[in-house]
C-alpha cells in the first residue's frame, strides 16, 4: 500500500533482483528522467511548536521510474552523485523550489513559509554555487531570507575553503544554513564555530525514543535536551524531524524545541497544501 503522502517506496530486495542489473537500469533511467519529467517535488511543512503555525517547508525530491515505480531518494541521489548528475538534478530542485516559494511570497508576503532545500556535499563543492543561487533568487523574485539550505555534518566537515566561502557569501545575503540530521554524523563540532549555521535539525531517529515506554527513552531525551541546549547556547534554532505523535510534539514543546516537522503535522505533499496552510492562518 502506498502512503497518503506518497513517501513510501518499493524497496528492492537484492536477493530477488540482480542488484547490478538493477543499478544499470536505474542509471540509464536517471539519465533520461531529467528530460522526460519523471521527477517531482513534495513539500513538508515545518511548524513553530509554540503555536503550530507553518513557518517553512522542506523540499523533498521524488522519482517515479516508468517501470519500477517510486524509487527511494537515498538510492537515486547516491546514484546521481556517482554518475555526476547531481549538479544538474540539484539545480533543477533549487530552481523549481525557489520558484514555488516565490509564488508563496508574492501571495503571502512576510507570512509566507521559507523553503528548505537539501544540498548534497558535491553541490556544496561546486565552485559556481553561490553566484548561481543568488542569480536564481533574483530571477524568480525570492528574497534570500526565504531560502534555507540543509547540509549534513559530513558535507560541512571538510577542510576545503571553497564551500566555507560559498556559505559565507550566501549567508551574507540572508540565506539560512541548517545542519541536517544533527548528531548522526561525526562528533566534531568545530564547524559550528567556523560556518554561518543558523539552525540544527535533530534526526527523527532521536525523536522516536522520546515518549515513555520506548527502550531508548532516557538516552534519547538526554540527547535531544542537549542538542536544544547547545543550539540555544549558540543562538541557533532547533527543528525536530520525524515527529509522528502528539506526545512527541508535546514533549518537544515543553523541552523548548523551536520547530518541528513530521507526519503528526503533515506528510510531504503538494505545494498547494503549504500555500493553503500558511494562507489560512491570517484569521485566527
Ligand atoms: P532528510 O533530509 O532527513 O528528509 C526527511 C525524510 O524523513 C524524508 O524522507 C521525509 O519524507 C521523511 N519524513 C518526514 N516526516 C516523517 C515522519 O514523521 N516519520 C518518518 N519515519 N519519516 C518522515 P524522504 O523524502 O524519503 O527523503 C530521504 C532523504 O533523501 C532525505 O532525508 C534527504 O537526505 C534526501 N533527499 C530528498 N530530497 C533531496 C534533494 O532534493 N536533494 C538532496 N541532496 N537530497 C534529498
Ligand atoms: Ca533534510
Ligand atoms: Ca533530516
Amino acid at each position: 500500500a502506498k502512503a497518503a503522502g506518497g513517501d513510501r517506496y518499493e524497496i528492492y530486495d537484492p536477493n530477488r533482483h540482480d542488484a547490478q542489473a538493477l543499478r544499470s537500469t536505474l542509471s540509464s533511467g536517471l539519465r533520461s528522467a531529467l528530460q522526460s519529467g519523471d521527477f517531482a517535488l513534495r513539500y513538508q511543512p515545518i511548524v513553530r511548536l509554540a503555536d503550530g503555525v507553518p513557518i517553512g517547508a522542506e523540499v523533498l525530491l521524488r522519482w517515479t521510474h516508468p517501470e519500477h515505480g517510486p524509487i527511494a531518494p537515498e538510492i537515486f541521489i547516491d546514484l546521481a552523485e556517482e554518475l555526476g548528475l547531481i549538479g544538474q538534478l540539484g539545480r533543477w530542485v533549487l530552481t523549481r523550489g525557489c520558484r514555488e516559494a516565490a509564488g508563496w511570497y508574492r501571495e503571502l508576503g512576510d507570512r509566507a513559509p521559507f523553503i528548505s532545500v537539501n544540498l548534497s556535499a558535491r553541490q556544496l563543492h561546486d565552485v559556481g554555487l553561490a553566484d548561481e543561487l543568488l542569480r536564481t533568487l533574483d530571477e524568480v523574485g525570492l528574497p534570500a531570507h526565504q531560502l534555507q539550505l540543509e547540509l549534513t555534518e559530513s558535507a560541512l566537515l571538510g577542510p576545503a575553503q571553497g564551500p566555507a566561502d560559498a556559505l559565507e557569501a550566501l549567508a551574507e545575503h540572508g540565506v539560512r544554513v541548517a545542519v541536517d540530521d544533527f548528531g548522526t554524523g561525526y562528533s566534531n563540532l568545530a564547524y559550528l564555530r567556523r560556518l554561518p549555521v543558523r539552525e540544527l535539525k535533530i534526526a527523527g531517529s532521536f525523536i522516536e525514543g522520546l515518549a515513555p515506554g520506548h527502550p531508548s527513552t532516557p538516552a534519547d531525551r538526554q540527547i535531544v535536551a542537549s542538542v536544544i541546549a547547545l543550539a540555544h547556547g549558540l543562538n541557533l534554532t532547533v527543528t525536530a524531524e520525524g515527529v509522528e505523535t502528539e506526545e512527541q510534539a508535546h514533549l518537544l514543546r515543553t523541552m523548548g524545541c523551536d520547530h518541528a516537522q513530521g507526519w503528526w503535522f503533515a506528510r510531504p505533499g503538494d505545494p498547494e497544501v503549504i500555500n493553503r496552510m500558511a494562507g489560512g492562518r491570517g484569521g485566527d
